[in-house]
């Protein structure tokens, strides 16, 4: 296909302003992208793909595959540039520039130009070099891909001088409308109205196969490209037979902020794990690679690739993984004692390319993965979550999958499945205790979507508000804690009064508990049974997820899962906040 058809349908497709019509005119495209697998360079390279995946993957304005981190590496100051030498002698960056600060949009300013006068320059794109805007042009879609993928290859010193040389190669071969959407895909801002959406159903259409069995494929194989090309050669089964490959990255399922309430609500159970402050991570192993060193690669959550950034990670996987496998987890900075140290610890070494050996003397990262997508050659992206979980814990158990319990298998995420708030709450706490951000909740039933920021997992809302309570009371343990105060009744000020809003309860560790039992036994007024009532004088920080209405404390008012964040040791209780507070919190 010429560069000029594509510019054209682009141009069309741009100005549709029905979602119906774009993906009609987006699958029109699709299909007459022609079958060019005769012209191949070579068949097997994955560099090398036919027409109609390069389409598939202009019309959204992307060069590569999603999971393919490789990028053209051209600012826009490059790309200026390209098109101020291409467009003559007399034009200069700035000139771009200017008239970009006038129209606001680089497609529009390359358009301005007239390419084509440096005669005889195009020779760097391999092709024929005349000028474009002079008619004869034969620039295909083939070729302007070639040049990019040449351009992102430029390493080294003088690399920059050749992505320019490349690029105004392409612009000197430029129509006007050519140029208007090379340089929109150059500097990614295709902007044509075509979304992920619009591409799948536009396959769809174009190939006559499902949606939903494109959407699948696209998942499995993040490359639009290939699954247009599956789609049009082999139909449906072959879209079918795409699976997941180990050393691909796919699209990490993401969390909406949610609420216990909601989860247990709409789940007859929730999955819940801690929420580990760190940085997403992908891991691929594969023992049998083709290429030595490359059998365990770690992606980011942008898919890109940090193995080189985390030795650690690859010396974990290469020590205790022996299939084939693609888990998914985080990586957490921790200290000498192994507890997890502040996100932005882990920032220190997730992306660093130089003097990592330096930089791992001074943070150490470990991984922790909750999620396993694919295990010794089977995709277990259709699996339940609990499914996927007890595979994870198969998988990192080296092939022996113990009993759930107490047990800790090093890189394994735990996972309760419970419907009890309290529990919940306990595990939140706990998490807190830890040092960790909090808790996921997850529908246990739920298959892994990637790249869907869906309500299957949810992390749980971070607290807008905090209030600080004063402690009124609390309740001796039982059996091993029996020596230690726990689920304390919180209440806040109204007058000189104190009205309760809620307890908090156990599931602070007892460590914590004994520190707690320590600062509040002094001021024990009474006792009944298990039961204690305390005078006002210690202050509590508190979370919570909302608060409710309810005849149950004085108040009137009840705090949703309060959760105890720390003692406020600098507040008296006359510090304490007042029930206006929660009533306007409330409200
Ligand atoms: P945040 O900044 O809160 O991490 P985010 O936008 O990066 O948000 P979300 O999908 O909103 O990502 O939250 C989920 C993130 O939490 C995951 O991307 C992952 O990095 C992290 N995480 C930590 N522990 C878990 C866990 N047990 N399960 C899933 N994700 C977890």
């Amino acid at each position: 296909m010429e560069f000029a058809t594509f510019a054209d349908r682009a141009a069309a497709i741009e100005a549709e302003p029905a979602d119906l019509e774009i993906v009609a005119r987006t699958s029109e495209l699709l299909a007459d992208a022609g079958d060019d697998s005769e012209e191949r360079r070579s068949a097997d390279s994955a560099v090398d793909p036919q027409t109609v995946e390069i389409v598939a993957r202009f019309v959204q304005g992307r060069v590569f595959p999603a999971w393919d981190s490789t990028k053209l590496d051209i600012g826009p100051t490059t790309c200026y540039e390209a098109i101020a030498r291409a467009a003559g002698t007399n034009v200069g960056s700035d000139d771009v520039e200017e008239r970009l600060a006038e129209v606001g949009e680089i497609g529009e300013v390359a358009a301005g130009y007239e390419f084509g006068g440096q005669q005889g320059l195009g020779a760097f794109t391999g092709g024929g070099g005349n000028g474009g805007g002079a008619g004869g042009n034969d620039l295909t879609v083939r070729e302007v891909y070639e040049t990019l993928a040449d351009l992102a290859a430029a390493e080294g010193s003088g690399s920059q001088d050749r992505k320019i040389d490349l690029l105004f190669g392409l612009f000197n071969r430029c129509s006007s409308e050519e140029a208007r959407y090379l340089a929109r895909l150059v500097l990614s801002e295709m902007r044509i109205g075509v979304g992920e959406g619009t591409v799948r159903d536009a396959i769809a259409e174009a190939f006559d196969v499902p949606e939903e069995r494109v959407e699948r494929a696209l998942q499995v194989s993040n490359d639009y490209g290939e699954v247009a090309r599956v789609a049009r050669d082999e139909g449906l089964e072959g879209l079918d037979r795409l699976d997941l490959e180990v050393g691909r990255p796919v699209q990490a399922m993401l969390a909406q902020a949610g609420t216990v309430t909601d989860a247990l609500e709409e789940w007859d159970e929730a999955a819940v794990e801690w929420k580990y402050d760190g940085a997403r991570i992908q891991l691929h192993y594969d023992p049998e690679a083709a290429e030595a060193g490359t059998e365990t690669r770690v992606f980011s959550r942008n898919m890109e690739s940090v193995t080189d950034a985390l030795p650690e990670v690859v010396e974990f996987a290469e020590a205790t993984l022996e299939e084939p496998a693609i888990l998914d987890g985080e990586v957490v900075a921790i200290d000498e004692n192994d507890d997890p140290l502040p996100f932005q610890e882990v920032l220190k070494r997730f992306r660093r390319k130089h003097d990592v050996a330096k930089a791992r003397e001074d943070v150490t990262v470990r991984p922790v993965f909750f999620d396993c997508l694919h295990a010794d050659g089977e995709d277990l992206l259709e699996e339940p979550l609990t499914t996927r979980h007890e595979r994870l814990r198969a998988v990192l158990a080296d092939g022996e999958a113990p009993e759930r319990d107490e047990d800790e298998i090093e890189g394994l995420s735990l996972l309760w499945t419970t419907d009890d708030p309290d529990a919940i709450e306990a595990i939140d706490a706990e998490a807190l205790e830890a040092g960790h951000e909090g808790i996921m909740l997850k529908d246990p039933d739920s298959t892994y979507s990637p790249g869907r920021r869906g309500k299957h997992w949810r992390k749980r809302k971070p607290d807008v508000e905090t209030l600080d309570c004063v402690v009124t009371g609390a309740e001796w343990g039982e059996g091993r804690r029996a020596t230690f105060l726990g689920t304390f009744e919180l209440s806040v000020r109204a007058g000189d009064d104190l009205e309760t809003v809620g307890k908090v309860a156990t599931g602070i560790t007892d460590e914590k508990l004994e520190e707690l039992t320590e600062l509040l036994e002094p001021h024990v007024a009474a006792e009944e049974g298990q039961a204690v009532d305390i005078e006002p004088a210690v202050v509590f920080e508190v979370g919570y997820e909302e608060i409710q209405t309810s005849p149950t404390y004085s108040s009137g008012y009840a705090l949703r899962f309060p959760r105890f964040l720390g003692v406020r040791s600098d507040k008296d209780p006359e510090d304490a906040d007042t029930l206006e507070r929660v009533e306007r919190l409330q409200a």
